[in-house]
């Protein structure tokens, strides 16, 4: 054990060193930074909870830049590890790199903003630093928009589409890695490259989803459609689990909704952001009650676009859908809003006043089949026994068919799979309560044979992380093989390396 511990420090120093800022001496000094400022940030992230110090970060001004950065590592003996890190919204240090060095994809954007539309509207050429909230922004301009989206939008394009990317419109437009043409990859060599389904597809098909293990990327063509002016949203309250499911699964099985989501409410806090759109404090008040009486409430949030040539029919519509599900009448709350302010409903989390709390989530994907011992099993019982603040539960289901199994991305193996976000909130320090109760949930799945997938996956040994690909992992490790040889990239996803 002492020989293993002394191993690792002088592999780490050695690391370090190799990686040192002052070795790499063409690089400027504002571009490749080692002041605790650019370090702290760094070696932190959404989560709180991991802290890993790089060596340094690069804040690239150029693209050129990045490769030179992954080709000056290849010529290390060892060579030192690189992590780009695009908003740092992970939560686990999946964009951290001990004693590596950081890029900070961010600065690519500190000159011009690289988000241009097609001639004819059907694609934007995006930088990968971009976040969606402007690429949102930039394409509306023209009346168009991306078709997939993710609750949140201040997040990176390279970081979704390194996962996947989810939200209520996946179940039908598929996540949005699924909504991709092409894109620039730096790979782990240092070689830039085009790929697309066509040109270098194992390429394309490894790095979309593939947790930065393949190469950084540089710009995404993403697919545009005509953009709706107007949104008709609305929330459904069910107090049975068999009737909320079985209505979520009526809907992402029919092309009417535009959007499906699902919240569990535990706590009537979970509700009070409703207020200003949906809701008045008197119609809180009653589902506090409800709440009270069932213990748990179920929330269907469903969304049908329309513009001016639609408004005259939405209502029928909207009507026609609803009378196909089986929610508690006495509450049905809607609004009607443009496109942008729906897709901005989380609003900006990241204001320099938000509280520094931890963030202990769990992701999961639940296959369907298994949904009512899920329920049993996680929802009914070891939920009610968290005795500590609620986390957001955010819960709906997808469809497989929109994915591309030839991606990195990990699903189960059935037609129909739920995803389960529990949010956690935590003071920071304090999230280890939180993180026992997520080993409740994976230990009760485990025990069940309920074939969960964690999505934003995170493990700690390989053992874990072979068992998560499953039949995928050979392809996985025969691509990392191929574009990252020498294990440089995204150390912080603890795939093959140790940190
Ligand atoms: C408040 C909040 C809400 C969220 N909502 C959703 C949601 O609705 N749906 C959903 O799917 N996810 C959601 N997420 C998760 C989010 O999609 C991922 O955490 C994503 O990685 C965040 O993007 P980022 O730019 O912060 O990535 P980072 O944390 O910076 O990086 C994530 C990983 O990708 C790698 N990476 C980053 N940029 C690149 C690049 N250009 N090329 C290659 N690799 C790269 C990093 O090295 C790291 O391994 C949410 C997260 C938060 C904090």
């Amino acid at each position: 054990m002492g020989i293993f511990l002394l191993l690792f420090i002088i592999i780490s120093c050695f690391t370090r060193i190799s990686a040192n800022p002052s070795a790499l001496s063409f690089y400027d000094k504002k571009v490749l930074r080692n002041d605790s400022d650019s370090i702290k940030k760094a070696s932190n992230d959404y989560g709180n909870i991991v802290h890993e110090i790089p060596s340094a970060v690069l804040f690239p001004s150029s693209v050129k830049e990045i490769s030179g950065l992954i080709r000056s590592s290849n010529e290390r003996s060892p060579p030192f590890t690189v992590a780009a890190r695009g908003r740092g919204h992970s939560v686990r240090g999946q964009a951290m790199a001990r004693g590596g060095v950081v890029v900070d994809m961010t600065a690519l954007s500190k000159t011009r903003r690289r988000i241009t539309v097609s001639r004819k509207g059907t694609y934007a050429d995006v930088g990968a630093e971009q976040l969606w909230i402007d690429v949102l922004r930039a394409t509306l301009k023209r009346g168009l928009a991306p078709v997939s989206w993710t609750d949140y939008l201040y997040l990176s394009v390279g970081g979704t589409l390194s996962n996947a990317g989810i939200s209520g419109q996946s179940f039908q437009r598929g996540p949005q890695i699924n909504n991709v043409l092409e894109l620039d990859v730096i790979t782990g060599k240092g070689e830039f490259m085009t790929c697309s389904r066509e040109r270098k597809p194992e390429l394309f098909f490894a790095v979309l989803g593939g947790l930065g293990q393949f190469g950084i990327i540089t710009r995404a063509r993403i697919i545009l459609q005509k953009a709706p002016t107007r949104v008709k949203w609305v929330r459904l309250i069910y107090s049975d689990f068999s009737i909320f499911s079985r209505d979520q699964e009526h809907l992402i099985s029919s092309n009417s909704p535009n959007y499906v989501e699902g919240f569990l409410i535990t706590d009537e806090n979970i509700t009070n952001d409703w207020r200003s759109s949906f809701s008045s404090p008197s119609r809180q008040s009653d589902i506090a009650a409800l709440l009270k009486k069932q213990g748990i409430l179920y929330s269907i949030e469903l969304v049908k676009y329309y513009d001016n040539r639609t408004a005259s029919t939405i209502d029928k519509d909207f009507e026609t859908l609803l009378k196909e599900l089986n929610y508690n009448p006495e509450f049905i709350f809607s609004a009607d809003t443009s496109l942008f302010d729906f897709l901005h409903r989380v609003g900006d989390l990241d204001s320099p006043t938000a509280p520094l709390d931890s963030h202990p989530w769990l992701n999961l994907f639940i296959p369907k089949s298994r949904i009512s011992d899920f329920n049993a099993g996680v929802l009914a019982t070891l939920l009610p026994k968290l005795n500590e603040s609620s986390p957001i539960l955010i819960f709906y289901p997808l469809n497989r068919n929109k994915w591309d199994d030839r991606m990195s991305a990990v699903i189960p193996e059935e037609d129909v799979f739920y995803t389960l976000g529990v949010l956690h909130s935590s003071p920071p320090n304090a999230y280890q309560i939180y993180d026992e109760f997520n080993s409740q949930i994976l230990g009760f799945c485990k025990r069940a044979g309920i074939k969960v997938k964690q999505y934003l996956p995170n493990y700690k040994s390989q053992g874990e992380w072979i068992q998560h690909f499953g039949s995928k992992w050979p392809t996985f490790r025969q691509r990392k093989a191929t574009f990252d040889p020498k294990f440089i990239l995204s150390p912080g996803q603890r795939i093959f390396n140790s940190a």
